[in-house]
């Protein structure tokens, strides 16, 4: 078995089925979440967006509401004022051109205005039951390069390093996994000590 087949098991066994961390009731709700969500903790990102959707629902609600009012709601996840004009403008470009639907293809949510591939793989894996890729995030990254598995800091090159090595039916499942083990275990200041992938782990740290 390859290494990063065997470190994937292991992971597997550590953190069992873990589940994508936003709620979200409809593929709009779940793209203003992914916006949300960037440099910010799961559990504010997760707050604000059920508090945002008990009163506002659709593209047409949000592109209607003043800036400034956005900006207040979501203050507490950082970066509000790239997020607000973010969500406003992606908003409206659903309204003129897909019907008011978020797209379920690639080529279309990647026009979204603060939609970029990580965020459309998110969308695309949990509002539509798409698996066309890998999410790359910050703990994608970071400990993909750890363990050896990419030598790339780019985000895209590392998915297409992991495509090659993980079969499909593992995509969806691997970033969670890292993600669970970056927050506990092989976090910044990485804990290789306790690390179940110690004995395998290169620590290119
Ligand atoms: S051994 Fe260390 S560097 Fe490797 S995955 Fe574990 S914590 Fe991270």
């Amino acid at each position: 078995m390859k290494p990063e087949l065997k470190e994937l098991k292991l992971l597997k066994k550590e953190y069992g089925d873990v589940k994508y961390y936003l709620d979200f009731k409809t593929p709009f709700q779940l793209l203003v979440g992914v916006i949300l969500s960037a440099q910010c903790t799961d559990e504010v990102a997760n707050r604000v967006l059920q508090e945002l959707f008990k009163k506002y629902k659709t593209p047409k609600d949000f592109a209607a509401m003043p800036l400034s009012k956005l900006e207040n709601l979501i203050k507490s996840t950082g970066f509000y004022k790239n997020k607000a004009k973010g969500i406003k403008n992606a908003s409206k470009m659903l309204i003129e051109k897909f019907h008011g639907k978020v797209p379920d293809n690639m080529e279309d949510l990647l026009k979204l205005p603060s939609i970029g591939r990580k965020s459309a793989n998110v969308i695309l894996q949990n509002a539509f039951n798409k698996v066309e890729g890998i999410v790359v995030d910050t703990h994608v990254v970071r400990l993909s390069r750890r363990l050896g598995w990419s030598s790339s800091p780019n985000a895209d090159k590392i998915e297409q390093d992991l495509i090659k090595v993980f079969p499909r039916k593992e995509w969806l499942h691997l970033p969670h996994l890292l993600k669970a083990h970056g927050k506990k275990v092989c976090t910044s200041k990485p804990k290789c000590d306790v690390c179940v992938l110690s004995s395998l782990c290169p620590k290119l740290i």
